[in-house]
């Protein structure tokens, strides 16, 4: 092992920049070090609490992260920001575009900010993004905000692990309001419209309570709060209704559950990744296969058939 890893998790445990940096480094990379230094490290986790912030590109979730640092870091807490971005072939941009919005907190020894955008680690970018925000828990952040551009669902999925999702949206997002009416997004816990200067602010928070009042909201009511990022307004507010999001989740009990949700989807889809790679291994000079697949080319075997004879096959070799 490299110099620069010895002793790292211990590092890590206190709270070492340069320790966590690299500890993501190596998940980001699928490095088997990188899991050794979860599996050391996740004791110490569960304390940070966790916020993911989604929506469009341009709606201002970077500049309003960059807002919220600094009104957190008047109470001292620790923060660790890591945006991913799903479309980007770069990684550890941290000089992406939208990172120029938090440049001011570059210096600030209390602020860890880092991006992610290659698909990285087991099952992909979701399971990154999660050990990432692990190592950052454990390195004793008291806020860890995850950032992700766009509005599908599969975005959401990135920043599952998060214990409060906040959706900020600008006036103009039209396609947000309908991604949420079709149910292609999940109801989120705040939702934030930006760029309050801007005219049409009104009509989007009237149309965002129309489609709310569709939707079934069991327990907690979720807040719309108009935000102008660039002055801070609004900000306040935000830091107000994370509270109360974290108060009511942790009164109802349900901040565990959703903790024990996400992390029985994440035992499950590395579960799956693994078993689907074992099974592509195993069929990928499989002589049977080929000629089950060309059975199946001939339209003299149907799919299901295939698949149902290949899982027998393959759970005999298991037991075996
Ligand atoms: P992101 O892609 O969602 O991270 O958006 P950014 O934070 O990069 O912001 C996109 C652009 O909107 C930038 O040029 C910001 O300066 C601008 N912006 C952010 N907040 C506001 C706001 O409250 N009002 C106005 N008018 N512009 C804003």
């Amino acid at each position: 092992m490299a110099d620069r890893d010895a002793n790292l998790a211990e590092r890590l445990l206190k709270g070492d920049k340069r320790a966590l940096a690299r500890g993501i480094s190596l998940v980001e990379d699928d490095d088997p070090r990188g899991w050794a230094l979860v599996r050391e490290i996740y004791p110490h986790t569960g304390n940070a609490e966790v916020v993911g912030f989604t929506g469009p590109p341009g709606a201002g979730k970077s500049t309003l992260i960059g807002a919220l640092v600094a009104h957190r870091r008047k109470s001292d807490r620790q923060i660790a920001v890591l945006s991913i971005d799903p479309s980007s072939p770069f990684r550890g941009g941290a000089l992406l575009g939208d990172r120029i919005r938090l440049t001011e907190h570059f210096l600030d020894p209390g602020v860890f900010i880092r991006s992610m955008a290659t698909r990285g680690a087991l099952g992909g970018l979701a399971e990154a993004a999660l050990q990432a925000a692990l190592l950052m828990d454990a390195a004793g952040k008291d806020d860890v905000f995850l950032e992700t551009v766009g509005v599908g669902q599969a975005e959401v999925d990135i920043i599952d692990h998060a214990d409060t999702i906040v959706l900020v949206l600008m006036p103009g997002s039209g396609d947000s309001i309908q991604a949420l009416k079709a149910g292609i997004m999940e109801i989120p816990d705040i939702i934030v419209v930006n760029k309050a200067d801007h005219p049409l602010t009104d009509t989007m928070v009237r149309e965002i309570r129309g489609v709310l009042s569709l939707a079934p909201q069991r327990g907690w009511r979720v807040p719309i709060i108009k935000t102008e990022a660039v002055r801070g307004e609004g900000v306040e507010a935000l830091v107000e209704q994370l509270e109360a999001h974290r108060a009511f989740i942790v009164e109802e009990g349900t901040l565990s559950e959703r903790r024990r949700r996400n992390l029985r989807n994440e035992v499950l889809g590395l579960c799956t990744f693994r078993l689907r790679r074992r099974l592509e291994e195993r069929l990928a000079e499989d002589d049977e296969f080929t000629a089950l697949l060309d059975e199946v080319v001939a339209r003299r075997l149907d799919p299901a058939s295939a698949a149902s004879t290949i899982l027998e096959r393959f759970d005999a070799g298991e037991a075996a």
